[in-house]
């Protein structure tokens, strides 16, 4: 077997090789801006992103001017809720969010808490979803967003974003969705979910990095004050000349993941589970959040198990996650928010399988860690 398994899809995927030779035309001779106007060069750049734009809607239901392009969901969410919050300020200044969500919802609520908004932080039910009628209870005269994410990154739950939308469109609060791990995984269908803003990204769902959408809806519209200001691109949402490559790469990944979502889901449900079912007789294995409602290819356990604590750190033949790539050390705040204790909360994996894994390497990793947990509680706990 050929080591390290890539079993992290969910930290980023590997281009799926039709992305990658979608994209090679326009980064060598179709080099035009999409922004210059009067030429063959920028004319065939504008109708290839336009072209993008309408594969990256039709995944999420959307229509194609409802489409913004960024650099990923990282800036998406900024623009998002920033963007919403300023441009709602008038009428209020209160915020709500989860705490299970990514750091990049997480922090840009922070910084606007100094900027003088309130924001309200829910804690997840244990299993690692929110309940609704927490979420209700939370809304004020003064509420003006909400964001609450689609699929979360660690533990892979799928929160009700149509019941919170619901009650969002109810009391008149804008709504906004992290779907960053969501596409090609769980269907999404703008044209009936109560969803206001939603961030996308590409490299979650085999297409490139640094290249993401917003999707920001116009009827009835959505105010949104934009954070990048310059040429006025993207109706002015957010200025920069466009990445062609990035841009037709997101395109061809999101048309991909819509033709392949059918035959691929149930595919990674029936590996993951293949590699649950290897270890999951193994006193002390937990697995963190609901496994109902979930997307299909993830698993995050935690070790509750004497002197392990280290072990993750030394599983060098599998590149999984200890807790996310994108946490910068130290214990999982979602763990922490399910309630776990931060002993067992520091001794997690995350394992998320992907288009390009075969079931051999699900059952050679599996075994492989099953191995490596047994050796632990053992006492033969060799070095890497
Ligand atoms: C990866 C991720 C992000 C950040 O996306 P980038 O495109 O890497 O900036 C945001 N939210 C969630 C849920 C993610 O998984």
């Amino acid at each position: 077997m050929q080591t390290p398994i890539y079993l992290d899809n969910s930290a980023t995927t590997p281009l799926d090789p039709a992305v990658v030779d979608a994209m090679l035309p326009w980064l060598r001779e179709q080099f035009g801006n999409p922004a210059s106007s009067t030429h063959a060069f920028g004319h065939a750049a504008s109708k290839a992103v336009e072209a993008a734009r309408i594969e990256v809607a039709r995944l999420v239901g959307a229509e194609a001017r409802d489409i913004a392009w960024t650099s990923g969901a990282t800036e998406s969410n900024n623009l998002a809720i920033k963007g919403a919050a300023m441009a709602a300020q008038a009428r209020g200044k209160h915020l709500i969010t989860v705490q299970t969500e990514h750091k990049a919802v997480l922090d840009t609520m922070k910084w606007l808490e100094k900027q003088g908004f309130s924001v309200t932080f829910l804690a997840p039910q244990k299993n690692g979803l929110l309940d609704i009628e927490t979420f209700r209870a939370a809304l004020r005269p003064d509420t003006v967003l909400a964001s609450v994410m689609l699929v979360n990154n660690e533990i892979g739950v799928i929160q009700d974003i149509a019941a919170i939308g619901a009650i969002c469109r109810e009391r008149g609060v804008l709504f906004h969705v992290d779907a960053a791990q969501a596409t090609g995984k769980v269907a999404i269908d703008l044209s009936k979910l109560p969803v206001d803003i939603m961030s996308l990204t590409a490299h979650k769902t085999y297409g490139p990095k640094g290249i993401g959408a917003l999707y920001v809806r116009r009827a009835p519209q959505v105010r949104i004050e934009s954070q990048m200001h310059g040429g006025g691109h993207e109706r002015g949402l957010r200025s920069g000349t466009l990445a062609t490559h990035q841009i037709v790469g997101m395109g061809a990944a999101f048309r991909i993941a819509g033709e392949l979502m059918a035959t691929e889901v149930p595919q990674m449900r029936m590996m993951r589970d293949r590699f649950w079912n290897r270890i999951k007789d193994l006193p002390g294995v937990l697995l963190n959040g609901d496994m109902e409602q979930r997307i299909a290819n993830n698993l995050n356990i935690s070790l509750d198990i004497l002197n392990c604590d280290s072990l993750v750190t030394t599983l060098s033949e599998i590149a999984v996650s200890s807790t996310s790539a994108c946490s910068t050390g130290g214990v999982s705040h979602v763990l922490q928010a399910l309630g776990s204790d931060d002993g067992i909360a520091g001794n997690s994996i995350r394992i998320t399988v992907g288009r390009f894994n075969t079931v051999e390497q699900i059952d050679w990793a599996a075994d492989y860690l099953r191995k490596k947990i047994e050796d632990c509680r053992a006492g033969r706990q060799q070095a890497a």
